[in-house]
């Protein structure tokens, strides 16, 4: 089979030996879903996992519960040194919708350069319920499969998987977290800031550390926006953003009439309306 690319056309081999299977892990629902559900099918899959050394605690913990019933390791791969240092290099500018350094350099890379040169399947746990785009890398040598559109998996599928496997949902969800990635991605919601204030404040707190002058211009960067995490934290402040939430709840409740409003607001059956992000850091 002849690849097409933004580069040269590449042969595919015949012989399959030749060719790895991958599957990268974010400590998200749908990637571990995928791996249970591929254990059996896919021989010799490679399991890897891109840490950025500032995960969440709720993430190492799954990807155990994980390699035990995989009955096999992930992989951690190193980006060879680390998020403080890289901040540094950028001038304290930290990464945001505009400035996607991190996952380029802590997710993206680490990936391109665990498969090297080496053909490679990489199994991509978008769902069939999903109309979006997965990482897809540039390099001829990488092919991205979907397997749960191809067999008609959608999230009542995955709850299943996970459920029926006895690994659950990820320990984060819990407390109302809606990703997987690093305790201070600005692609999280107010009210996630809120529960991570109260679920981890020490982790707030490390995020909250960041936001300082930084050594370009001075300006002070904020992870969600406008609004700083001194501000935010603010006892009003939380009070305000949980009541909105809690109100939108509702509202998302009356538009559906067979669920039961402690459905909707305890997220059992419906997933939780997520912002855009890294696919290779939240699937
Ligand atoms: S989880 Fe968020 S902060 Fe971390 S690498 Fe991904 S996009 Fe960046």
């Amino acid at each position: 089979m002849t690849e097409k690319s933004t580069g040269s056309p590449i042969t595919w081999p015949e012989d399959p030996s030749l060719v790895r299977h991958i599957l990268s892990l974010s400590g998200g629902k749908d990637s571990a879903a995928l791996a249970v559900h591929l254990r059996d099918r896919v021989e010799n899959i490679e399991y890897i996992f891109h840490d950025t050394g500032k995960e969440l605690p709720d993430t190492y913990e799954y990807l155990e519960r994980l390699e035990g019933y995989l009955g096999q390791k992930i992989v951690r791969t190193t980006f060879g040194t680390t998020f403080d240092h890289i901040l540094r290099i950028k001038g304290g500018m930290l990464p945001s919708t505009h400035r996607r350094w991190c996952t380029d350099l802590m997710k993206l890379k680490p990936f391109e350069n665990y498969i090297g040169d080496d053909f490679c399947i990489n199994y991509v746990g978008i769902r069939a319920d999903e109309d979006r785009v997965g990482y897809i890398s540039h390099k001829p040598n990488i092919r991205a499969v979907f397997p749960f559109r191809e067999d008609g998996i959608a999230y009542e599928g995955v709850q299943r998987i996970l459920e029926e496997s006895g690994l659950g949902m990820p320990p984060y969800t819990e407390w109302g977290r809606t990703r997987s990635g690093c305790f201070f991605c600005f692609y999280q919601q107010k009210i996630e800031w809120v529960r991570l204030k109260r679920r981890y404040p020490e982790l707030y707190e490390e995020a909250k550390s960041y936001e300082k002058p930084n050594h370009i211009n001075g300006n002070v960067f904020y992870w969600c926006g406008t609004e700083s995490l001194s501000d935010l934290e603010q006892p009003e402040r939380m009070a305000q953003i949980e009541g909105n939430w809690n109100k939108a709840q509702i509202r998302i409740a009356k538009h559906q009439p067979n669920r039961s409003l402690a459905e909707t607001l305890g997220g059992l059956h419906v997933e939780p309306r997520r912002r855009e992000g890294c696919l290779i850091c939240q699937l």
